[in-house]
């Protein structure tokens, strides 16, 4: 498959860790809204920083990790099929095959799921004639709304006062990429901000399932667990998934699944659930938790650590008013 800059990724991390320290944009401040009123900035303090890395910066790295002469990377192996032989597994790409003795198949099965939602983005990488305000702050739920089928926002990373990635989400009980749609709500954010695009650098796009994966799908991030249900953040939870796997491979010789957080997987279903059962305010939902949830809580959320005490504040974060 394609290894370019097809995407950044965005992760939280601990000030000073090492995910912090490689990330290429860092900031200190996010911010959610439902409209010009009602906005809530969440301030790491000292603690947390929120990240983003482009793919080609990591693709890079990590092709420089593996540069050794008892190794070869291919890239871009469109894989068609595997076959195992014996004790063998013959891998066939549209260009060459290959024989190994072990495999790991992170290729999905979409057919192996039924997701609550799909979370479905549209982004643009762009250069602005004229600054954008709070430029130090990533709108990362902003102009939230209800709509048929879900819940709609946009996320806008700020890289600086003139270059930002300007991307509205939808999170939809339908599966339909509808690019004028997203085209629209560019040009409304940009009325909205007050801001003119001068140059578009990169587009990157998006279908996420949200929930519901089955156990068929092995090893695929995407649908294998590894994906966060309700947000899809994944990036950090794929490098621990990648580490552990090594780690036990080396240990035990076997490829073995890793077991994620039982706590996060039933809040994230619990919490699709209602929201799938609701059909007002979806909305509210989303901006009741970042204002009634302290920011190390959200962050423990996010990254798949919350303890008991946490839950039960999570629960009251969507009751209280
Ligand atoms: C545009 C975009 C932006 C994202 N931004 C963020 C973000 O900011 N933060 C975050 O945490 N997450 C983000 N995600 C979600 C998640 O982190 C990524 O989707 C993540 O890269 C998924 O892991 P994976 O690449 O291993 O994909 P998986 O789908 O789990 O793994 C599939 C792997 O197998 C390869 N593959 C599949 N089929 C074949 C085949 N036939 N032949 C050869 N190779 C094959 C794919 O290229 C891929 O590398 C984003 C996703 C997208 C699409």
């Amino acid at each position: 498959m394609a290894y370019q800059f097809d995407k950044i990724w965005s992760y939280w991390a601990p000030k000073n860790s090492y995910w912090a320290n490689f990330a290429d944009y860092k900031w200190k401040y996010c911010q959610f809204s439902l409209n010009e009123k009602d906005i809530v900035t969440h301030d790491y303090e000292n603690n947390l920083i929120y990240c983003s890395l482009s793919s080609l910066n990591y693709y890079k790295y990590s092709q420089r990790c593996f540069s050794h002469p008892n190794f070869t990377i291919k890239l871009n192996q469109d894989i068609t099929s595997i076959e195992q032989k014996n004790h063998l597994f013959k891998i066939n790409s549209k260009s060459d095959s290959f024989l190994s003795k072990k495999v790991v198949d992170l290729r999905s099965n979409p057919s192996s799921y039924n997701p609550f939602f799909y979370q479905i983005f549209y982004g643009v990488d762009v250069i602005l004639k004229n600054p954008l305000s709070q430029s130090n702050q990533v709108r990362l739920m902003t102009n939230l709304c209800s709509i048929k089928d879900g819940v709609a926002f946009d996320y806008i990373l700020p890289f600086s006062d003139k270059h930002i990635l300007i991307e509205p989400t939808i999170f939809s009980k339908i599966k339909e990429f509808n690019i004028a749609y997203f085209k629209k709500r560019i040009i409304d954010i940009c009325k909205k901000e007050n801001i003119v695009i001068k140059e578009i650098l990169r587009e990157e796009q998006g279908i996420l399932p949200m929930g519901q994966f089955k156990k068929k799908d092995k090893y695929s991030h995407e649908i294998g667990g590894v994906l966060r249900a309700s947000s899809g953040y994944g990036f950090i939870k794929i490098q621990t998934w990648a580490k552990e796997f090594a780690y036990l491979f080396e240990k035990s010789n076997e490829l073995k699944q890793i077991k994620y957080s039982k706590t996060s997987n039933f809040m994230d279903t619990m919490f699709l659930h209602y929201l799938k059962s609701i059909n007002n305010n979806r909305d509210v939902v989303f901006y009741k938790l970042a204002k009634n949830m302290n920011y190390k809580i959200f962050y423990r959320l996010m990254s798949d650590q919350l303890s008991l005490l946490d839950c039960f504040k999570v629960g009251y974060s969507l009751i209280k008013r």
